[in-house]
């Protein structure tokens, strides 16, 4: 006897909020959501195989967070660990964040959604995946959508184009769909790019490589230091409970990075030299920081990466590992041409080149039926968007722990939902105000504060910003930890029906 297949509409399920992902965003969405509004009925639908997003996506050599974990971890969760961490642990404390609250059935794992439709007559979205494993379409309902997709395309990095690709003979690898097979004993490697990544990989790589290059077109700043936060250390040795030395170290450090970013304005010269003897300090007086690690723009204009321990610039000073700052020509059969006329020999190239944007997880949405293109949108303080009912966006810090956002916006939707709730509403829309009328709308950040390629190659994909707090992502948790928490819900902004 065969059974018959059951159709898309026999398997509707209906649920009051429907998560987005289950990285550190999601998972953190469904912590707010039972331990702020028990009852409420919810499911995380993540299409890969496991939780962790970013941090399972990736798996190059040595991966590891470049922000502290006391801040990049949960406000709620103690880190008991080294600030900066491995994907490994990382997960690991995600995953006790799971079995701690029970979050495990509330997470349906290789449930890539396609499609969301709001219907405003039925204040619903539908929502339509796709399970990964057996290509079977589920259709689900729910009144509140809550994105926590993170910011750029998970299935493939940003590789460009360079003449000549076919030509070489080796491998080219993108460090974000990084092969299991992947062997580089003895090898000459080059990475191409100057960020986070290349500088995880080439410490991480250097030992068991013949030699390392890292080719950048131009150099970024690095902060180097110590894997350690001194007042956590002492904390621990006076045998202060986790939780306090949580909470004190996040304030301590979310405070020092408040000075450090302010100074970056008023006193940028000062800061830039100071960063520079940071890396000076590792490679000596003779080496050329000029040429390869002093950027053109002033510290902090785009993520600042730090190198624990030193571990990038110990690999230089040992001379497995360099620097060359060029451009590429075009790649040959053995390696890299540069501008310069030199080839860099390579076995394998590293192309460490960045993300593909992708802003809502590549679901195609509509409103009523018509298709939705968000940059028609504007956003009301980075987590809704005009004209889009019941869905909240987590977009966190480019210069400030993601997760630190995540946990306010984690709050605001908890308010939000309590508020609707008290209002017997079933539809909030954020719409421009009267006073709005006038107000210039801009590309989602302003590039001369904040320009990595990526953001800069997706702006026409992002939605649009005013020039008030209310109408924009400012980047700036120092202000929003006040201010989100804050927000009347009875301004004319929000719309309930
Ligand atoms: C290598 C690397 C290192 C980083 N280090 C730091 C750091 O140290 N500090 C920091 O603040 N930030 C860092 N970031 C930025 C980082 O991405 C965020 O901080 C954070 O991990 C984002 O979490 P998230 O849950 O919002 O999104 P993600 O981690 O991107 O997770 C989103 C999840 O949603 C799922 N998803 C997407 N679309 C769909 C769909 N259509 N259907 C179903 N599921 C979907 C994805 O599979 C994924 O699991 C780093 C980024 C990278 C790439």
């Amino acid at each position: 006897m065969t059974l018959e297949r059951p159709t898309i509409e026999q398997q509707i399920e209906h649920f009051d909020v429907l998560i987005v992902g289950a990285g550190i965003s999601g998972v953190g969405g469904a912590y707010h959501l039972v331990d702020q509004m028990p009852g409420t009925s919810f499911v995380v639908l993540e299409s890969q195989e496991t939780f962790g997003g970013t941090w399972t996506t990736h798996k190059y050599p040595g991966i590891r967070s470049d922000s502290d974990l006391h801040t990049f971890g949960y406000r709620f969760k103690p880190w008991v660990g080294a600030p900066i961490a491995t994907a490994e642990e990382i997960k690991k404390y995600m995953g006790e964040v799971i079995e701690e609250n029970h979050l495990a059935p509330h997470i349906r794992y290789k449930h890539r959604i396609d499609r969301a439709s709001w219907s405003s007559k039925e204040a619903l979205w539908t929502v339509d995946a796709t399970n990964t494993a057996t290509e079977e379409k589920r259709r689900f309902t729910c009144d509140f959508l809550w994105m926590c997709q993170g910011y750029y395309r998970h299935s493939e990095g940003y590789t460009p184009e360079w003449a000549g690709m076919a030509d070489f003979q080796g491998r080219i690898v993108h460090p974000q769909t990084w092969p299991a097979d992947m062997d580089y004993t003895g090898k000459k490697v080059v990475v191409i790019g100057s960020g986070a990544t290349a500088a995880t990989v080439v410490p991480a790589m250097a030992k068991d490589v013949a030699h390392i290059t890292m080719l950048q077109r131009s150099p970024t700043y690095f902060r180097a230091g110590r894997n350690a936060i001194e007042i956590a250390e002492t904390l621990r040795e006076l045998q202060i409970n986790e939780e306090w030395i949580h909470e004190i170290t996040r304030r301590k450090i979310l405070h020092d990075q408040s000075l450090f970013a302010k100074r970056t304005f008023e006193e940028p010269e000062t800061v830039k030299q100071e960063l520079l003897s940071g890396v000076r300090s590792y490679l000596g007086p003779d080496y050329d920081i000029d040429k390869h690690f002093t950027p053109s723009y002033r510290p902090w204009r785009q993520r600042l990466a730090f190198v624990p321990d030193g571990d990038l610039f110990k690999g230089i000073a040992s001379g497995k590992a360099s620097v060359v700052t060029d451009e590429i020509d075009r790649f040959v059969a053995n390696g890299i041409l540069l501008k310069s006329g030199t080839v860099l020999e390579a076995d394998i190239i590293v192309t460490a080149t960045g993300f593909n944007l992708s802003p809502l997880g590549d679901i195609d949405f509509s409103i009523d039926g018509k298709a939705l293109d968000f940059h028609d949108t504007v956003t009301y303080r980075g987590m809704m968007f005009t004209g889009v009912p019941n869905m909240v966006w987590v977009f966190g810090y480019f210069r400030a722990s993601w997760t630190l956002r995540a946990d306010l916006v984690g709050d605001f939707v908890c308010k939000l939902l309590t508020h609707m709730r008290g209002k017997n509403a079933r539809q909030v829309t954020v719409a421009l105000r009267p006073e709005d009328k006038d107000m210039p709308l801009l590309d989602w950040i302003d590039s001369d504060n904040f320009n990595p390629g990526y953001m800069m190659r997706g702006m026409h994909l992002l939605p649009r910003r005013g020039d008030k707090p209310e109408w924009m992502h400012n980047q700036d948790y120092w202000s929003e930890k006040d201010e989100i928490p804050a927000t009347n819900l009875d301004d004319a902004a929000f719309i309930y029906r």
